[in-house]
């Protein structure tokens, strides 16, 4: 290359270089300072299922399912007399809210042709109101794992959806249909999820508009997380990508504002966003069904940012006690609780209101 080429060459790179920089100053100067963008004004379902829930009725159905385990060799793991308790009672609590339970069956033998068929229970709830080919429909794993009576994880989860399911009623006035469900064998891999859609047709699958995934909204150390899509600019599209299994498929980054700014209004400092990691959301993304998700965090480390921002402590876990049989009824974050409950509530009732802003 010539010499004046070269120097023409090199001022191009410079030109490109000074433009590249400042775009990526004004990217990182947007990411640091962008506040979550606010989501539609609340309607009047929003408003009052978030009045009425209580983590005080809440922690009522962790201390029974602390009971059930403590009864059953302590812990209600997939396959075990512990599940099958959980699974009654859970239905027990649906009925005297007026719903109908269902409790479909999946199987729970894995790929292994020799394994024996092991049906287990996935319990499902829904609204007698609302369109049902429009449905909305929230999830919580029932299952512990063998070590623990899993109150946190995922109790917190299933309790929330208990109480808010009470609240809401089998026959609210929605526009949408509303279900429940409580998943069996997530700890094996999302083993009920993926049999509950699997036992699904087509066109049922069709009709489910958008999942909202909690698992674990008690963490003793936690945080405010929220999973669904990618908020904010194109410098963190090029961060993270848009792997559908980590961001969800198209909607999923709504339900994520949506779920994000209602944690914001029970007043949490900035909920932090943060990817799919293969709970039972996973065979809804399969599905290409809009999915979000609600977590606390785990055993991973609290950060100095975040124990400033939500209070506890930097540099300890999330939840010591996760999958430890210390994950019993004091090992929940009653705080957490309840700033999770309301906002679960206030996602839900947004979405039973409408899913306009998903098309
Ligand atoms: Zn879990």
């Amino acid at each position: 290359m010539s010499s004046t080429a070269r120097l023409t060459w090199l001022r191009i790179r410079l030109a490109f270089v000074g433009i590249s920089v400042t775009l990526g100053v004004v990217a990182c100067g947007s990411v640091a300072v962008q506040p979550m963008p606010t989501a539609t004004s609340d309607g009047p379902l929003v408003e009052q299922l978030t009045g009425e829930v209580s983590d005080a009725r809440a922690m009522k159905h962790l201390q029974a399912l602390q009971k059930i385990a403590d009864e059953h060799g302590g812990n209600r793991a997939a396959g075990t007399p512990g599940f099958d308790a959980s699974v009654e009672y859970v239905v027990g609590v649906l009925r005297d809210a007026g719903f109908k339970a269902s409790t479909p069956t999946f199987d729970a033998s894995g790929d292994d042709d020799e394994d024996p068929s092991v049906p287990q229970r996935n319990v499902i709830a829904q609204t007698r109101t609302g369109d049902a080919d429009h449905v909305v429909m929230i999830g919580a794993h029932l299952d512990s794992v063998e070590d623990g009576p899993g109150i946190v994880d995922n109790g917190s989860g299933v309790a929330s959806l208990l109480e808010i399911a009470t609240q809401l009623g089998a026959d609210p006035s929605v526009q949408n249909t509303v279900r429940f469900a409580f998943f069996g064998d997530e700890e094996n891999g999302a083993v009920g999820s993926n049999g509950y859609l699997e036992g699904l047709s087509a066109n049922d699958r069709k009709k489910i508009k958008l999942y909202l995934n909690v698992d674990m909204v008690a963490s003793p150390n936690g945080g405010y997380f929220v999973q669904g899509g990618k908020p904010g600019s194109w410098w963190r599209r090029l961060r993270w990508g848009s792997d559908p299994e980590t961001v969800g498929p198209a909607g999923s980054a709504t339900i994520g504002r949506v779920l994000a700014d209602q944690l914001s209004k029970t007043g949490v400092t900035t909920p932090e966003m943060i990817e799919f990691v293969g709970d039972d959301e996973s065979p809804f993304i399969e599905a290409r069904i809009p999915v979000g998700g609600a977590e606390s965090g785990d055993e991973e480390e609290k950060t100095t940012q975040q124990a400033k921002a939500w209070g506890g402590q930097a540099g300890k876990p999330y939840d010591p006690c996760y999958h430890e049989a210390c994950d019993r009824v004091d090992n929940v974050n009653r705080d957490l609780l309840n700033h999770y409950l309301r906002a679960l509530a206030g996602a839900l009732a947004h979405f039973a209101t409408s899913t306009a802003e998903l098309r």
